[in-house]
């Protein structure tokens, strides 16, 4: 059986918790898309890690990770995330890295800088982690994949023949030093050192564990709203951040996903540059993103600070449909206890009308936000573990937010630990 775990919104909604728990009872857990570039923030009796390309079950013993094909890879990266972790005491994890991945090759992540300096003001706020460049020659035919580093010869031809567009780029384009081939090949035979140990066909090994009843989870990164096509476009990531490209980053049936877990979070925050209708300024969001999330709202990977707002429904509904969510996972709650009164946008006001459709980019910058206030229910909550023991005010939220978005909660988070959970029948299930 498999499931995924995904975000409704702009990502950093609390995927890596709900991975983290539902990986008790899970075998395997897959990346499937994305990179390096953003981060799941987990906290257990280890301490507290960000990982950036390990799956978040590398802290069970008895779960297996995989790094599937669909993920762009940093070598270096992994290998560090892996030593970090074990440095800290934790057992060494089961890991797997798919034959078909593709590597980020040094000069991604050059490219990405070289190009965000050269926008300037009209820059995508990338996190320069080199995933743009890197899909980029993905679909251009010209990525290296993780066997291809087992063959020298083939190393050898392809490296002349990217480097003869890469270095031309370099010269006219952007005016930095060329890349010596004879460099990038020493590079890549020690990736190729440092990957060995976890090389596999993971997709084969995954049809394995399905015919065993293994369960299996997949762990996406961002959410719908970073998605290439279905997301706010073009400020959006490179790899579709959806349930469905689940089946095709990890190299298993899409009939085999039989639960898609979609995590939303009880206010909206969004790294990067686009359209964010609920989003707040000032003093009010400088309070949520003081408070919010576990130290703050910053950054797992680059520390920047988040763009803060109010619950978006029009986005979260949106964001579910397109996710094909069964069950959500409503997190970060016990953050609003300190709000009297929570506005939630219910509506998008575009030239003059109101919709709760999600709408195409260009019509997104026009949209206000039209919201409806909610009374906060004033108090903390975390601790509390069953549903009728929060505050009526507090289920009056979840409830008006369930009702709004049309998709059962049936996981509420109410702290950063992995037993900050309550779960919940819903009347739409
Ligand atoms: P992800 O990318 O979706 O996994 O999200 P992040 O890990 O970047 O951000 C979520 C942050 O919220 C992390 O710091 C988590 O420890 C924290 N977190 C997750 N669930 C809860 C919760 O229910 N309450 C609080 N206060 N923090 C939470």
């Amino acid at each position: 059986m498999i499931k995924a775990v995904v975000g409704a919104n702009w990502g950093d909604e609390g995927k890596g918790k709900i991975t983290d728990l539902l990986a008790q009872e899970a075998d395997i857990i897959v990346r499937f898309q994305g990179g390096a570039n953003a981060g799941h923030t987990i906290k257990n009796h280890y301490g507290k890690f960000a990982l950036h390309t390990l799956p978040s079950g590398v802290f069970y013993d008895h779960t297996t990770s995989i790094i599937g094909n669909g993920v762009a890879l940093n070598i270096p990266v992994l290998v560090n995330e892996i030593k970090s972790i074990t440095d800290k005491g934790v057992p060494t994890p089961k890991i797997l890295v798919s034959d078909r991945c593709q590597i980020v090759m040094p000069y991604h992540i050059l490219f990405d800088q070289y190009e965000e300096e050269r926008l300037g003001k009209n820059a995508f706020g990338s996190t320069k982690s080199g995933i743009a460049p890197f899909y980029s020659d993905k679909y251009a035919k010209i990525g290296f994949q993780v066997n291809e580093l087992f063959d020298d010869e083939l190393l050898k031809s392809k490296i002349a023949n990217v480097l003869e567009t890469k270095n031309t780029l370099l010269k006219y384009m952007y005016n930095k030093p060329a890349i010596n081939p004879e460099d990038l090949l020493n590079t890549l035979r020690e990736y190729r050192d440092m990957i060995a140990p976890y090389v596999c066909d993971t997709s084969a090994y995954l049809y394995q564990a399905i015919k065993e009843n293994k369960t299996i989870l997949l762990e996406g990164q961002l959410g719908t709203m970073k998605d290439p096509d279905h997301g706010i476009y073009p400020m959006v990531t490179s790899s579709s951040t959806l349930a469905a490209y689940g089946a095709i980053g990890a190299g298993v049936p899409p009939y085999e996903i039989k639960q898609i877990i979609t995590v939303c979070k009880a206010y909206s925050s969004a790294v990067g540059a686009g359209a964010f209708v609920s989003e707040l300024f000032d003093e009010e969001a400088e309070e949520l993103r003081r408070r919010g999330g576990d130290g703050g709202e910053y950054g797992a990977t680059t520390g920047r600070p988040r763009r803060v707002g109010w619950f978006d429904c029009v986005a979260s509904k949106y964001g579910c449909r397109l996710q094909g969510t069964t069950d959500v996972a409503f997190t970060v709650l016990d953050v609003l206890g300190y709000l009297k009164e929570i506005p939630v946008c219910v509506g998008y006001e575009i030239d003059g009308e109101v919709t709760t459709e999600f709408p195409v980019t260009s019509r997104l910058e026009k949209a206000k936000p039209v919201y409806k206030v909610l009374p906060g229910w004033c108090c903390d909550i975390t601790g509390i573990t069953k549903y009728e023991e929060l505050p009526e005010n507090c289920r009056n939220y979840i409830e008006f937010i369930e009702q709004q978005i049309g998709y059962p909660v049936t996981m509420v988070s109410n702290g950063p630990r992995r037993e900050d959970i309550i779960y919940r029948t819903s009347k739409l299930k």
